[in-house]
């Protein structure tokens, strides 16, 4: 630490926490519907699997019907997810 000079020092402390937090993975957050699948309880996560496989249910409709178990879901993370593009 230099305390002449603490902004150089938080910038410096930063990228050496930036660098050590991307070594070695490439992984993201994870995906909000993997935490939700997680967190369901049987019955609810085999019902939320069956809409996923279902293509009459868009992912804005998933969203919204999670939205209104009160889980904080988007529409495109839920589409995500379908296309397997999450970070599981
Ligand atoms: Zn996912």
């Amino acid at each position: 630490m230099n305390p002449a000079n603490p902004a150089t020092e938080w910038n410096q402390m930063s990228l050496a926490t930036a660098l050590m937090e991307h070594k070695g993975s490439a992984k993201g957050p994870r995906c909000t519907l993997c935490v939700i699948l997680d967190d369901l309880p049987k019955e609810d996560k085999a019902a939320l699997v069956a809409a996923m496989s279902d293509q009459s249910f868009t992912g804005a409709a998933i969203s919204r019907a999670l939205k209104s178990q009160h889980h904080t879901i988007s529409g495109s993370v839920v589409m995500r997810h379908r296309k397997g593009e999450c970070q599981k």
